[in-house]
């Protein structure tokens, strides 16, 4: 099967497994685990934060940063399509007692900073304390560039808020700028990083900040259940993660435009412009096709997710350009048909 569906699907490669059975452990939650401890330090050098903190997964990491900034009653400001706020569950909320009060993101991913400033709470003991911002890197694949990054950290610092990132694919932003892990993070207090989506580990998200907050961020993993033990087991993988396969980022980019390419005239279909920026192709169509759309393909051996009038293909390390080209037929094909 060749499987489109997510990032999240890759499969740990020989040198992971190779590495995993061969990694020195020892008790993270006494931080004895060398390969933990090693994988920490790799991630807070390489991004340029004091501290870094290996978690089980992107949505604890921006929890334990959530509850770790935030008091009881206090809010974060977050786009109204954002992981953090729509995919996790509520957790901040249910967990933390800490409201979110949403934004629409624009055209480009980016969360206006009008449109925030504009629901900044004054303190009045009517309002919930307004104390953080959180922005996500990519965002739905487009990349959120430098400047608008600095500058939300100046906004950020104006209106005494702590900015947060949820950078689960910044990796993914940083090859398509061309540029460091450290560039992309460098703006945020805190930035929560995912190892096992394209960077291709088989577990685990890194959180980031300087060492006051990681302090407290390893109190809220433990009371989140996430103190795990030999650990350095999965740290071995991420170590890989984060140089192996931030290496070979770009050639998921490029798989995602030729595909994009290949689809571009396909009656039926359209590729949504200008949002293939990096390892993910958007598709828009009239009329619902979301059961039999990932019918047919799966039936032609490629497994996709669809909604009922768009859907997204991700581009991941198990992905091929020959694979690349079977999607495009097996999609081709389906709109073709559709259009008859
Ligand atoms: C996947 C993802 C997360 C959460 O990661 P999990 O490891 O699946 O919990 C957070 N934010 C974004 C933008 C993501 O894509």
């Amino acid at each position: 099967m060749i499987d489109v569906r997510s990032d999240t699907v890759t499969l740990p490669t020989d040198a992971m497994r190779q590495a995993m059975s061969n990694a020195e452990v020892g008790d993270d939650v006494y931080k004895s685990d060398p390969t933990v401890n090693r994988l920490q330090n790799m991630c807070a050098e390489m991004l340029g934060h004091e501290a870094a903190l290996f978690m089980p997964s992107g949505t604890q990491s921006n929890l334990v940063a959530l509850l770790t900034h935030c008091q009881r009653g206090d809010e974060y400001i977050v786009g109204a399509d954002a992981h953090t706020y729509k995919y996790e569950g509520g957790g901040a909320a249910a967990l933390g007692g800490i409201q979110p009060q949403t934004v629409p993101f624009a055209d480009n991913g980016e969360l206006p900073l009008d449109a925030v400033a504009a629901v900044v709470k004054e303190n009045d003991i009517h309002f919930a304390n307004t104390t953080l911002l959180a922005l996500e890197n990519t965002q739905h694949g487009r990349v959120q560039g430098l400047d608008y990054m600095r500058r939300a950290r100046q906004f950020a610092d104006e209106h005494n808020l702590i900015l947060h990132l949820d950078g689960a694919r910044m990796a993914n932003a940083a090859v398509a700028l061309n540029t460091s892990l450290e560039s992309v993070a460098q703006p945020f207090h805190s930035v929560s990083l995912c190892l096992s989506k394209g960077l291709g580990a088989p577990v685990g998200s890194v959180l980031l900040g300087d060492k006051a907050f990681i302090e407290q961020a390893l109190r809220w993993r433990k009371v989140t259940g996430g103190g795990m033990r030999q650990a350095g087991i999965l740290a071995a993988a991420g170590i890989l993660a984060i140089t192996d396969g931030f290496d070979r980022l770009h050639e998921d980019h490029s798989h995602a435009q030729a595909l994009a390419e290949l689809l571009a005239d396909v009656p039926g279909v359209t590729v949504r412009e200008g949002w293939t920026q990096t390892n993910m192709v958007w598709l828009d169509y009239e009329g619902d096709h979301g059961t039999s759309l990932p019918a047919f393909a799966k039936q032609q051996g490629v497994l996709m997710s669809a909604g009922r009038n768009s859907g997204r293909l991700v581009l991941h390390r198990n992905i091929s350009s020959e694979n690349v080209n079977t999607v495009a037929a097996v999609l081709t094909d389906y709109f073709r048909k559709s259009e008859d």
